[in-house]
């Protein structure tokens, strides 16, 4: 057995929405395909993989660095033979040589798509949707048969500001979700907070709505927001601060009563110990979402969850960003807290798969092997056109 070829090309992932810190205009993703030589119905088994949204493709880090080091890699030293299948931790050890520990930004992106392609494939060599072969290997054969999912959405509409925010919230209740996010800071406190009661409105309660913030705000906005937003009993406030800021981050810990969600920003194992470490999170009620697709991938993921576990923390307290199938996989195979998703953006690679409804603010994950990227036609025959696969 051995990996035959990989692929990455750049996409597109633009959307016409804006956050409290930049537009999604230009925005663009890698995708990773890697072909193996096992054969399945006479094709060889192939794993697909992309780097979440947010971020930007990462080709050149792809094609200078990583894929020639598992091409040139001894194809026995990838295996795990004791599984018959390709050895996942060993990839990423071949496609990480020779880089230096540290400064976790667009690299990690890189190594995110081509791990969840890897991954991918293992799955689909094991014959296992993904989440049920991290079940049995790393949770005790425990899984979740339904996971909690909310859309990221609640943008920004100039002119017709709560009409349209109540439009799109009654959106995603008729597409079965039931806690909805929105953004916040990129107005002021009085606006949001006409913004925020309008959406509590079509949610039912504070309860079944997160505020999202996207890193904007220095400390004292970030307490006189929540100052502003405690009575509303909201399910999370999030990214309040800057993503590295974790002074910040600790002090409206000990200001503000509500839970607080951060971490999509960070890209590595030990940059999430330092959240744990230094943020002031409270595992009672906080939440962190590091996202695995753009952070190394699953493989650090798993190295993530290591690090929390010994600091005390539940898996129950992760639910990473993204909204992508990696993420939902993740969710049902460790039994995470759940996973964002995007219905609406970030198309053709935002939501799941397209025959399984949301209920009630839950999704069940699927049946067929790997992460099951073929159960969004669109978004598989996009992948296949533009890495020239299949
Ligand atoms: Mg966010």
């Amino acid at each position: 057995m051995k990996i035959s070829r990989i692929c990455e090309a750049t996409a597109p992932i633009a959307s016409d929405i804006r956050n409290a810190f930049i537009s999604f205009s230009t925005m663009t993703i890698s995708l990773v395909a890697v072909e193996t030589d096992v054969l399945r119905d006479g094709k060889p088994v192939v794993g697909y993989g992309f780097s979440s949204n947010g971020r930007y493709a990462q080709g050149g880090i792809l094609r200078e660095r990583f894929i020639p080091r598992i091409m040139a890699a001894d194809h026995k030293s990838l295996l795990d033979e004791a599984n018959d299948n390709l050895n996942p931790f060993a990839v990423w050890r071949a496609f990480m040589a020779n880089e230096k520990p540290g400064g976790h930004g667009d690299r990690a992106h890189a190594a995110g798509a081509l791990d969840m392609a890897v991954w991918d494939a293992v799955a689909k060599i094991a014959r296992l949707p993904l989440w049920r072969l991290l079940a049995e290997r790393y949770n005790a054969g425990r899984h979740d048969k339904k996971v909690l999912v909310y859309p990221g959405g609640g943008y920004y509409y100039p002119g017709k500001e709560l009409e349209a925010l109540r439009a799109e919230m009654r959106g995603y209740q008729e597409q079965g979700y039931r806690v909805v996010k929105m953004k916040i800071g990129g107005a002021d406190l009085a606006t949001d907070r006409k913004r925020i009661e309008a959406v509590i409105e079509v949610a039912g309660g504070g309860e079944n709505v997160a505020v999202d913030a996207n890193g904007r705000f220095d400390l004292s906005t970030a307490l006189a927001y929540a100052r502003g937003i405690e009575g509303y009993g909201l399910f999370w406030y999030e990214e309040p601060g800057d993503p590295l800021d974790y002074r910040l981050n600790a002090v409206l810990a000990e200001q503000y009563a509500g839970a607080i969600a951060t971490g999509e920003n960070l890209f590595s194992a030990t940059d999430g110990r330092n959240l744990l470490r230094y943020g002031g999170l409270r595992p009672d009620r906080d939440w962190v979402q590091l996202d695995p697709a753009l952070a190394y991938g699953l493989t650090e993921y798993l190295r993530l969850l290591e690090v929390a576990k010994e600091m005390g923390w539940s898996r129950r307290r992760f639910i990473p960003h993204g909204g992508h199938q990696l993420a939902l996989n993740l969710a049902a195979g460790l039994e995470l807290g759940g996973s964002e998703s995007y219905p609406g953006v970030f198309q053709p690679y935002g939501g799941f798969a397209d025959a399984i409804p949301i209920v009630d603010g839950y999704v069940r994950p699927h049946d067929t092997p790997g992460i099951g990227v073929e159960l969004k036609p669109t978004m598989f025959a996009e992948m296949c056109r533009r890495l020239q696969m299949g």
